[in-house]
């Protein structure tokens, strides 16, 4: 591991111009890569140098691992921040990276390809102490489903190994409904991943989402940043989160946080990571680790004041984490928003032209966003165009202070989920902390 002096920023939108924030903090020279749809981007304004790396759909940029290698090389870059999403989990991405010499800030591509095999990372988790939802022991075929089902109890959950984002996850309430959710589950995996793979999970009634932030040095040092709660989602994606969870004292921050880090520690993860769990009448059950940033991740770095992006430029340059956990302190409490530009009802995309954009401010209050007046949402990639992050001293003051900025928040010329955020924070259920994962769809379904 080496000194790094020049990252090049393999991501785009409001991640892109937060990692590039980090590396200005530290001195450190920055290289923005983007689509043609991208020239007139924040973090492509504000890089010190920028290459255009392609077309529009992402397979031909974004993920165009040959042309973002080219780019290194052109501008003499050492090392590469992926982001989240796409090559942030992609082990060959590592791979090929380190063979040309480039430090990836990320975990090693190892440890990528165990936790992005679902099968292998529920396993592995299982080996390293952290508890699991009970489930099958590896892939499900077709002809044992009903066996493996009704071992485990109805409802069971049908997940692909290589899931990501929701997709091929079905839930089957009794024998009459496996077969079709077996079979609907595999087409969907083989259709959005190439891997047609399944396994089978208890389906959790009213879990709350949970996930414990981890950072490691590689060299079998690692400390948890506490939890978030990220239990308000849409289509199994999360719309509001917040640390801490309004369901968990002190002791079981602490306890369940230090089963993390342990286990980090044994498996000498470098970097950032997330391990995330279904919570459920006092048990946490780990579903999945993400061994990258999350885009939730600011929640976390308001609770506790550590930059999470100079924590892995730390990691991966050899430098070591900056702080101890008992240097850790955790103070108040903070929410973040995704504003996405979307219908807030219907939630179809609503890209175009921002005519008026006026962010929100006063103490406690954060907006990551490349946004701007003028500027054009290109149809092309994910709809998330900006986040809003409120931290207080309470949660009640957080809630106060996240009512007041929503209100300052302009964004005029496209639909936002601004509106949704409106609606929630005037929710008594919210209010109060008592919600699920599937409380949102339901307040949806109901006031439709
Ligand atoms: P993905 O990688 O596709 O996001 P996850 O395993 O992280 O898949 O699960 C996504 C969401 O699906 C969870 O946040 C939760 O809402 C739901 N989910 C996953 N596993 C279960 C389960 N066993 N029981 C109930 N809900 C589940």
């Amino acid at each position: 591991m080496a000194m790094i002096s020049k990252i090049l920023i393999a991501n785009r939108g409001e991640i892109a111009l937060r990692v590039l924030r980090a590396c200005k903090e530290l001195g450190i020279a920055t290289v923005a890569v983007h689509s043609t749809a991208d020239s007139d981007a924040m973090h492509v304004r504000l890089a010190d140098e920028s290459v255009c790396i392609g077309p529009p759909p992402s397979r031909e940029s974004y993920l165009n691992i040959h042309q973002i290698v080219a780019a290194c090389e052109i501008t003499g870059a050492d090392a590469v921040h992926p982001g989240y999403g796409f090559l942030s989990e992609n082990a060959k991405f590592a791979d090929i990276l380190e063979a040309h010499g480039i430090t990836f800030i990320g975990p090693t591509a190892e440890h990528i390809r165990l936790m992005g095999d679902k099968i292998t990372a529920k396993k592995t988790a299982e080996e390293l102490g952290i508890p699991v939802v009970p489930g099958s022991d590896g892939e499900v075929k077709p002809e044992n489903a009903l066996k493996v089902a009704r071992e485990i109890g109805f409802p069971v959950l049908i997940k692909a190994t290589a899931g990501g984002g929701g997709r091929g996850m079905k839930v089957a309430r009794t024998e009459e409904d496996l077969e079709h959710a077996v079979a609907t589950a595999r087409s969907e995996a083989a259709a959005a991943f190439g891997n047609d793979a399944v396994y089978m999970e208890k389906f959790l009634g009213k879990p709350r989402h949970i996930e414990i932030q981890i950072v490691g040095d590689g060299e079998g040092n690692a400390i948890h940043l506490g939890e978030r709660d990220c239990s308000l989602q849409r289509r199994h994606q999360k719309v509001w989160e917040e640390a801490n969870s309004p369901a968990l004292n002190v002791e079981q921050r602490m306890k369940i946080g230090q089963v993390c880090a342990d286990a980090m520690k044994k498996m000498k993860y470098r970097g950032a990571g997330t391990i995330e769990f279904l919570y459920e009448d006092g048990e946490f059950y780990f579903i999945e680790m993400n061994t990258r940033l999350q885009v939730e991740h600011p929640i976390t770095e308001a609770i506790t004041g550590i930059d999470l992006v100079h924590e892995q430029i730390r990691v991966a340059s050899g430098a070591g984490l900056s702080v101890k956990q008992e240097d850790v302190v955790f103070s108040g409490h903070a929410i973040e928003c995704r504003i996405n530009a979307e219908d807030p009802r219907t939630f179809v995309p609503s890209p175009g032209t921002i005519t008026h954009f006026h962010a929100p401010g006063g103490l406690g209050v954060r907006v990551d966003s490349g946004a701007y007046q003028g500027y054009r949402i290109p149809p092309y990639y994910d709809s998330l165009i900006g986040k809003l992050i409120v931290h207080g001293r309470t949660r009640v003051e957080c809630m106060m202070r996240l009512r007041r900025v929503l209100d300052e928040f302009v964004i005029d010329g496209i639909k936002t989920t601004l509106p949704l955020f409106q609606d929630l924070i005037n929710n008594q259920d919210i209010a109060n902390g008592d919600y699920d994962i599937h409380w949102l769809e339901h307040h949806l379904a109901a006031t439709s």
